[in-house]
């Protein structure tokens, strides 16, 4: 993987002759890490990988429970490599995770703020979504607190990476359910109108859509046209003998129930809708997404002992980079559209 960084290992190979050196990089002795907002598999690795880069490096770390939630209640406890044992292969997220309304107000993040500083943990790995690196980067300001994100969802709308942990395992997930509902489909010369996740984002949706060979994909990116975008191409796909449809619909477009239903209507195919919610979220992460979680943790750790704060490590391609938090949440992505020619032309 490119962009990795050599770990300095700081208080390692400092011994008391450094002394000065040593005090110099030692603003941050303890790191304290949270996971937050919706979980995703790859979670664990992350936290896994922080916590041992960092001990290896010679921080103290602290895991905070619940997210935020752990920082306004005080929820934390220290953690040792072993705290971080045999997690590698679980979904999840052993820190828990929660939403956190209070600190979305001023005297939230005092009580968070106060928390910290009582705990004496001086910097934070937040994994999650956009709220809550949204949160990070507020408190981040607001306090002047070293902050490192780690882009945590399984809905890959995170802007300024290719990549977020859990979106791997989350397509392969919902690919396996596909594959199963497939069989079904064709031995009842059914239609199957299949949702995904992905509130905002069709990355899932339309990944899934070529790799089920679905006849169509509906994404909350595009207006869709009941006419054009699903009964003319079951037309178009009968011609060719073919009497069985798999229709994925992002959860954003939402009305897998109602499209079924209309399609049966119009057409007379029986028509079933299967939503997979939250099955989607869950299960053993794929090696995609503990490789890359693990690279993530690592170079949070990485950026905190070179004096880098305040940024989100992502993805391009198969690099890690890294952006100022401030940058990195005003930036904007969209699917790629020769991806979606890609569904549409192989679709019927
Ligand atoms: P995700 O991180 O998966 O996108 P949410 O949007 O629910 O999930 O955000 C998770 C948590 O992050 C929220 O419950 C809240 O504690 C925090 N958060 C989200 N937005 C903000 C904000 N604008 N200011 C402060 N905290 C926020």
């Amino acid at each position: 993987m490119q962009g990795l960084m050599p770990r300095m290992g700081i208080r390692h190979q400092l011994t008391a002759k450094h002394s000065i050196t040593f005090i110099d990089m030692a603003e941050i002795k303890c790191i304290g890490i949270l996971t937050s907002g919706g979980d995703a598999p790859g979670m664990n690795a992350a936290i896994r990988a922080v916590t041992r880069s960092a001990i290896f490096s010679g921080f103290k770390v602290k895991g905070i429970y619940r997210g935020y939630r752990g920082l306004v209640t005080d929820e934390i406890v220290e953690f040792s490599t072993a705290n971080v044992s045999n997690i590698i292969q679980r979904g999840g997220t052993i820190l828990k995770t929660a939403r956190c309304k209070e600190f979305q107000t001023p005297e939230g993040r005092q009580l968070a703020y106060d928390t910290l500083k009582r705990h004496g943990i001086d910097a934070l790995v937040v994994i999650g979504g956009d709220g809550s690196l949204t949160g990070a980067r507020i408190f981040a300001n607001e306090y002047n607190f070293p902050i490192i994100g780690l882009p945590g969802t399984i809905d890959n709308d995170i802007a300024c990476t290719e990549y977020t942990i859990g979106y791997d395992t989350a397509m392969n997930t919902a690919l396996e359910m596909i594959d199963k509902l497939r069989d079904t489909t064709q031995s009842h010369d059914r239609c199957s109108v299949v949702e995904v996740m992905g509130r905002n984002a069709g990355y899932i949706a339309l990944n899934v859509a070529i790799a089920s060979g679905a006849m169509a994909v509906l994404l909350p990116e595009k207006e869709f046209d009941m006419q054009r975008d699903i009964l003319d191409k079951i037309a178009e796909t009968q011609k060719t003998g073919k009497r069985h449809f798999i229709i994925i619909v992002a959860e954003g477009v939402g009305h897998a129930q109602e499209i079924a239903n209309e399609i049966q209507a119009r057409t007379g195919i029986d028509s079933r809708a299967t939503i997979l919610g939250h099955v989607q979220r869950g299960g053993s992460p794929t090696l995609r997404d503990r490789v890359n979680a693990s690279a993530m943790g690592y170079q949070a750790v990485c950026l905190l002992e070179q004096g880098k704060y305040n940024r989100i490590v992502g993805m391009k391609g198969e690099k890690l980079v890294d952006y100022p938090v401030d940058e990195a949440l005003e930036m904007t992505k969209s699917l790629d559209p020769v991806l979606v020619d890609v569904c549409n032309t192989i679709s019927i």
